[in-house]
């Protein structure tokens, strides 16, 4: 038996429209660049994602063609990943997908194909990048296998359901899943190309941006809807099951919550099943999430919150700055509150400023220092902000850059040349500052640093000022028709047909219920 060569590659990043600041090549090779035997090499033993992850997706697919051997043969291409953003520049995502292609063209013959795409990635004059990508990877692989794999932030539109034989989505809110859906989707590819399985696909798009509360699979109200996604897989009635909750600041006319269900061979039951999942969500649209204190509101909580503050630190979440939602993370909003209102509190703070950090990195520890910081990349949400201090240290930590650490009062300002991304302890840790001593621990994610911080963590506040990963900051983007919960939306369906590129006519209305019988 011949063995079946399925290619495997990566290109992802999370964008956020709002965002000035572009993605550029250099962002991808210096933060996650791999091809060929380097990249087999780093999902076989790991770290796949130095820095980031030990075990991603692709280490769960090449763990899939592992369990086959001697009839499967992973063929790695590229693995290119980026911190989360503005838009690719046009350049970049064209390089990008030249060496797709290019890579899968050198390869030979091809059996099937697993793509690892965010599904939430924007590009300068590209409508829909990511679908540019499945089309132009299944023009080289034709026929073959074609299985996808997104964040459940990605975006399914109608013209990657068309190029894809199948997409798989995380069904885990923080994200803990990404090495098992790889391998997920390593099983569809392999079973197709062995003619093991045939997968058939269907899905819902909803004209729906935010609902589900926290969106937080393991509590309500998104609970019931994740365990359903589990227990048909479990009972072998879909290959898989996915519900996509988008990331809200794409700006893709077509945007909204998806489902997307795989068969194998059924198609009645994915459209019925993925059907349901869309039903479920929409009944969950009222659901929005929680309105965030004013910086002054959660400053007066943590000073409120004194034996948690002896115990571990109060962790605040700068909600309109979440550089893991592709904010630039030079906002001083935030900042400037705590310098001036936390007085006392010992707080780690963190600013992405390019400049500042070039021009600290020329002055020795120790010595007094006074400079703008921040309101650099995206002056038009919030103003540098004047500090002065004493330069305590200097590093040069992967994917942040030169990293400079600032003394000003009762502030440590960690000041990033790269993205400033705070979801880890680590990220404090590794510059000297230990999380025990912190009143206050600043952080710009929305989800992951929940697990991280658990350790020292005794009270997460969220805090919003204003920046781009404000939840209504998505509404000034423009959609294909009127978006819940920015407008009045009564049903999804007719939308949903006509993504799907179905008869746009609404659906018709239910028949009249029974004649009650006449009883004598
Ligand atoms: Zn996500």
């Amino acid at each position: 038996m011949t063995v079946k060569r399925i290619a495997f590659a990566r290109i992802a990043q999370e964008t956020n429209a709002l965002s000035p600041v572009p993605t550029t090549l250099a962002d991808f090779e210096g933060a996650h660049y791999r091809e060929g035997a380097d990249l087999l090499a780093a999902a076989s033993r790991g770290p796949e994602v130095p820095g980031f992850f030990r075990r991603a997706e692709l280490a769960g697919f090449v763990r899939a063609a592992r369990d086959r051997r001697g009839e499967i043969e992973p063929v790695p291409i590229l693995s290119a990943w980026a911190a989360s953003g503005g838009p690719l520049d046009r350049g970049c995502f064209e390089a990008l997908e030249a060496r797709l292609v290019e890579g899968l063209r050198r390869a030979g013959r091809l059996d099937g194909l697993y793509l690892c795409l965010h599904g939430a990635m924007g590009a300068h004059g590209v409508a829909d990048p990511e679908s540019r990508l499945v089309r132009s990877a299944r023009a080289v692989i034709g026929g073959a296998p074609l299985v996808v794999s997104h964040d459940l932030h990605g975006n399914v539109t109608r013209a990657r359901a068309a190029a894809a034989d199948a997409i798989v989505a995380y069904q885990t809110n923080p994200h803990r899943d990404h090495a098992r859906i790889g391998r997920k989707a390593g099983r569809i590819a392999i079973g197709a190309a062995l003619g093991e399985l045939r997968p058939v696909m269907a899905w819902r798009t909803l004209p729906l941006l935010l609902g589900g509360g926290s969106t937080i699979d393991f509590l309500a109200p998104m609970r019931a809807v994740f365990r359903r996604m589990h227990r048909v897989e479990r009972r072998g009635e879909a290959l898989a099951a996915s519900t996509l909750m988008v990331h809200p600041w794409n700006d893709d006319p077509a945007l909204g919550w998806s489902t997307v269900v795989v068969t194998d061979g059924d198609p009645g039951a994915a459209e019925r099943i993925a059907d349901e999942l869309a039903e479920l969500c929409w009944e969950r649209r009222h659901d929005q999430p929680p309105a965030f204190p004013t910086a002054s509101e959660a400053i007066a909580e943590a000073r409120a919150a004194r034996i948690r503050r002896k115990l571990g630190c109060v962790t605040m979440a700068d909600a309109s700055d979440v550089v893991t939602a592709g904010a630039p993370g030079d906002s001083t909003h935030l900042l400037r509150a705590l310098l001036e209102q936390a007085t006392g509190l010992l707080t780690y703070c963190a600013v992405r400023d390019p400049d500042a950090a070039r021009s600290l990195w020329e002055r020795a520890p120790g010595e007094r220092v006074a400079l703008p910081l921040g309101g650099t990349l995206d002056p038009a949400r919030s103003p540098p902000l004047p500090v002065a201090g004493t330069l305590v240290s200097k590093h040069a930590q992967h994917g942040f850059g030169k990293t400079c650490v600032l003394a000003v009062e009762h502030l440590r300002i960690v000041v990033t040349e790269g993205p400033s991304m705070v979801m880890r302890p680590s990220f404090y840790r590794d510059v000297g500052l230990s999380l025990w001593k912190a009143d206050i621990a600043v952080v710009k994610n929305f989800f992951p640093f929940l697990m991280f911080f658990l350790p020292y963590n005794r009270k997460t506040i969220f805090v919003r000022t204003h920046g781009v990963t404000d939840f209504d900051a998505a509404f000034q983007l423009r959609f294909d028709g009127p978006m819940h919960p920015r407008d009045a939306v009564d049903d999804w369906r007719a939308r949903d047909r006509l993504r799907r590129g179905l008869d746009p006519r609404p659906p018709a209305p239910p028949a009249p219920p029974p004649r009650p019988a006449v009883s004598v």
